[in-house]
């Protein structure tokens, strides 16, 4: 029903030498393995050159962020509209680390949803959730409230190129995974709501992901759950022989 994503975001890491002979390394083996959807989201610095050496390959490059309006005097910002123009897939939208560094509001996170579906960009919306709300059983309250915000406005159609990333804050980045089952149970949640915003069939159909501390080791417990369509990888993703391993095990 749901086609694995693996996703690796690779955040501001790797040097411009390393990204060439890591994609050579990747694309004949990703070529071999089309069980899963893969994409890579890097640096914007990168993305014009990646875009050129995965053309005519599966794997997919995907922004790590961007702007909420086409053009304009927003110096230092990347317009979504360019991205598309450049050929990027996808966009990670609303980051823990664009949310919590940068102060992203969940109105910005919608509105920068628009953006890159307006210009053919397929957003993953991230939503984060705390140690309190994670042990929380009624979680309703942090990720819920984040999801319907970001999707505010989106129609059902729109969200057919929308895909969903649930992040526990606590294990980005720490080394320490949610357990497969709470993750499970958050991501069947979020399933729940999307059934109750739109419609049972969106919600059969979106993609949701989990990230945070995913390995070649844990990898196959979260793949393996009814509602997590794949993975958001940081760190492990850097090696390309991990990354190969994930896609592997999608
Ligand atoms: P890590 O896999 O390094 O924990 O990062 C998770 C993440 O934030 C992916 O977007």
């Amino acid at each position: 029903l749901r086609r694995p994503l693996v996703l690796a975001n690779w955040k501001m890491n790797m040097a411009p030498n390393e990204v060439h002979p890591y994609l050579e390394k990747v694309l004949p083996e990703i070529e071999k393995d089309t069980k899963a959807d893969v994409a890579i989201a890097a640096q914007d610095l990168y993305l014009a050159d990646m875009v050129r050496q995965v053309a005519d390959s599966r794997l997919m490059v995907a922004a790590e962020n961007a702007h909420w309006t086409d053009e304009g005097a927003y110096t230092g910002e990347t317009s979504p509209k360019a991205l598309a123009m450049l050929g990027v897939s996808y966009v990670l939208i609303g980051h823990f680390e664009r949310r919590k560094l940068f102060n992203e509001t969940d109105e910005r996170v919608n509105e920068k949803t628009k953006a890159a579906l307006k210009n053919g960009l397929k957003p993953i919306v991230d939503l984060d959730e705390d140690l309190s709300a994670y042990a929380n059983v009624k979680k309703e309250s942090v990720v819920l409230k984040q999801l319907a915000l970001a999707l505010k406005g989106l129609s059902e159609t729109d969200m057919k190129h929308v895909a969903i990333a649930y992040e526990p804050t606590w294990a980005i980045g720490s080394g320490e995974a949610a357990s497969a089952e709470q993750a499970e149970k958050s991501a069947a949640l979020i399933r729940q709501s999307l059934a109750n915003l739109y419609s049972r069939d969106l919600a059969d159909n979106t993609r949701i992901l989990y990230g945070g501390s995913v390995t070649t080791t844990n990898a196959s417990d979260f793949l393996s759950q009814e509602d997590i369509d794949g993975i958001l990888v940081g760190k492990a993703a850097l090696d390309p022989d991990q990354f190969l391993k994930l896609v592997d095990l999608a």
